[in-house]
């Protein structure tokens, strides 16, 4: 299974189990989880937060509407972020899966 997220492509293609986190929150601001939320997925090895996969798929959904409709986001590998709104974004990570 490919785990790098490199462009909105691959972004646009991801399934649920490629997904470990899902963060929801501010945008600039540290992510240790003061200025939002993370959902882990039953994918995820060593789960951080709260597992529950059907929140994870909605915040998932979410992410790729607001790509298809041209949100602006960056693509690292690890991790998508996908800015949602004024200084708020979803933040998608692609690492630790079992
Ligand atoms: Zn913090």
């Amino acid at each position: 299974m490919k785990n790098q997220i490199n462009n909105q492509s691959d972004f646009l293609n991801v399934t649920l189990n490629q997904v470990s986190q899902i963060y929801v929150g501010k945008d600039h601001c540290c992510r240790c989880g003061c200025g939002g939320t993370y959902v882990s997925t039953s994918f995820m090895k060593g789960a951080r937060s709260e597992v529950n996969d059907s929140l994870a798929q909605r915040r998932l959904t979410k992410a790729q509407k607001l790509v298809r409709e041209g949100a602006f986001a960056e693509y690292e590998g690890s991790y998508a972020n996908i800015v949602s709104g004024d200084n708020r974004a979803i933040c998608v990570y692609f690492d630790d899966i079992a």
